[in-house]
């Protein structure tokens, strides 16, 4: 069997697309990764804590892990164009545009995948403007900070959950403030915010102010059921309301969920044919790089074991 010269085009270059094209590579598929950074990894050395998963093994935090993917990228030399942000896609003409280099470019293509993965979501800059230094949006580096402090946590999710806790370690006192009915987070981690003795749990609750005066102070919450207004007295506030997706690119292309990530039909085709999208942005998919690594592998092997010989008949 031998496999024509179809083009894939992957954009993004985080674990997902390197697994993808890990079996590629090893397929002898033609395929380019175009990358807005200049290494590979997305996401990855934003973790702090450790990684120690039955896929990816034991590392002391994601920078670590993403230099075996750097390492990998090295010794395999996988087809990588960094420096290049895609900017739209014409799936009718089969066209992706980018920019690199402060250049309009353009690449065509037979298979596009999508692999942009999300980012942390962050509050409107008006909010925050003036004290940014007590602003945070990750602890792990930065617990020291908080010893004895009073601190705010906002969100409901897996994340601000385990932020209050982490930090009711070292804070004097941690208010969790929640614009849900209630914590929309795991059994676990909802018991152990609610029983803690110096976490404070406000559910139906908006942030609408922070104030102070070069430092922060107080933030108003307000009631989303009943209008009630709520004063506290804090020193630092830290922003845990969860992801956004790199979709804006296709976002008038393929069709998207109601929070903006990709819908997937089988094995990973979205809504236009001969356009897949793996890892964190597929809709419904649970954020976890064993399990985006796991996307790759697969769609790698339908690549090399059926779709190319489906659709585009090579023998
Ligand atoms: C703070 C934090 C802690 C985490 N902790 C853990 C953990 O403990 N365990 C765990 O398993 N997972 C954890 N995760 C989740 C994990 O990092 C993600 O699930 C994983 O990185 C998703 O991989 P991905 O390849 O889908 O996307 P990403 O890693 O987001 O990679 C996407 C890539 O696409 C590129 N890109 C985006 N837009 C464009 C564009 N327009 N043009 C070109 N390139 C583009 C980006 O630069 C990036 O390199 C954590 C994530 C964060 C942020």
């Amino acid at each position: 069997m031998r496999y024509s010269n179809e083009k894939i085009v992957i954009v993004g270059a985080g674990p997902a697309a390197i697994s993808l094209a890990a079996s590629l590579q090893l397929g002898g598929l033609n395929y380019t990764i175009l990358e807005k950074n200049s290494i590979p990894g997305g996401q990855l050395p934003l973790i702090h804590n450790e990684l120690d998963d039955f896929v990816i093994g034991v590392h002391k935090d994601g920078k670590e892990f993403a230099e075996k993917l750097i390492q990998f990228n090295e010794k395999y030399k996988l087809k990588i164009e960094f420096d290049c942000t895609v900017q739209k896609i014409d799936v009718l003409k089969k066209i992706i545009y980018f920019i690199n280099d402060g250049k309009q470019k353009s690449i065509d293509y037979d298979i596009a995948v999508i692999a942009t993965g999300s980012r942390c979501k962050k509050p409107k800059k008006s909010l925050i403007d003036t004290f940014e230094k007590d602003i945070y949006y990750r602890i792990s580096y930065s617990l020291p900070d908080f010893v004895n402090k009073k601190v705010a946590v906002i969100g409901g999710g897996d994340n601000a959950t385990i932020a209050a806790l982490r930090l009711a370690d070292v804070a004097e006192e941690v208010v969790l403030i929640n614009k849900n009915e209630e914590l929309i987070s795991r059994p676990d981690l909802v018991m152990g915010a609610l029983s803690h003795p110096k976490i404070k749990v406000f559910n139906n609750f908006l942030l609408d102010k922070l104030k102070g005066g070069t430092c922060l102070n107080q933030i108003e919450a307000i009631s989303g059921s009943s209008g009630e207004r709520l004063i506290f007295d804090i020193d630092k506030a830290v922003f845990k309301i969860g992801y956004l997706p790199n979709t804006e690119f296709v976002s008038d292309s393929l069709e998207l969920d109601e929070r903006g990530y990709i819908k997937v039909y089988k094995k990973y085709e979205t809504s236009v044919k001969d356009v897949f999208a793996i890892g964190d942005i597929v809709s419904g998919a649970y954020k976890r790089i064993s399990i985006v690594i796991g996307h790759g592998t697969d769609l790698g092997n339908y690549f090399l074991k059926d779709y190319m010989i489906e659709v585009f008949r090579v023998i």
